[in-house]
């Protein structure tokens, strides 16, 4: 069978409250780097936007970094806007600690499912991949997935790890016949 993949329909939008009109809300929009050389070291910013007031904000990539110690065509990506750099940076999770925000993936992602029948053998083992680290509940997703309640997702699926604490690491599942 298979995989069932969890993946990024656009980038996520950033829990991040705004100095200005304290939303808590922004967007990296077009997806923007800002570059400062200061002789030998280096400034890389993320450039996001309040999606309320429109406040830009600059989140720290790299601080007085040496220029010779940052890959050149990691750099020339930060030049050119890369819109692949920006998408990594901004799901880095080290990023996201360093600059305090976190992710918001509210309508960001899909789950894309097979278009097999599940009715045929039981039971069925799905294996759930992961594209983008979308944070999702497993209980949640295989629900959505299967079309069934999350009653009986409780009652019919068996599974490694927690079906109600988030991951965003594969996991495999396996669902037994209904009554
Ligand atoms: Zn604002």
């Amino acid at each position: 069978m298979l995989p069932w993949v969890v993946r990024r329909t656009r980038l996520p939008l950033l829990s991040l409250r705004c100095v200005d009109c304290r939303s808590e809300s922004a967007t990296t929009g077009d997806g923007r780097f800002r570059v400062n050389a200061n002789g030998k070291l280096l400034d890389v910013w993320l450039l996001v936007r309040c999606v309320s007031c429109d406040r830009t904000s600059k989140l720290t990539v790299y601080e007085r970094a040496a220029v010779r110690s940052i890959d050149p065509g990691e750099l020339h990506g930060y030049h050119v806007n890369d819109p692949e750099l920006v998408a990594s940076r901004l799901l880095d999770p080290l990023l996201a600690r360093r600059n305090r925000f976190t992710l918001d993936w509210t309508d960001a992602w899909r789950l894309d499912t097979p278009p097999e029948r599940l009715d045929e053998t039981w039971p069925v083992r799905v294996d759930v991949v992961f594209e983008d680290p979308v944070p999702v509940r497993p209980e949640r997703l295989i629900a959505q997935g299967l079309g069934l309640s999350r009653t009986e997702v409780l009652r019919r699926v068996k599974c490694d790890i927690s079906l109600r604490r988030s991951t965003s690491a594969d996991f495999t599942f396996t669902v037994t016949a209904g009554d």
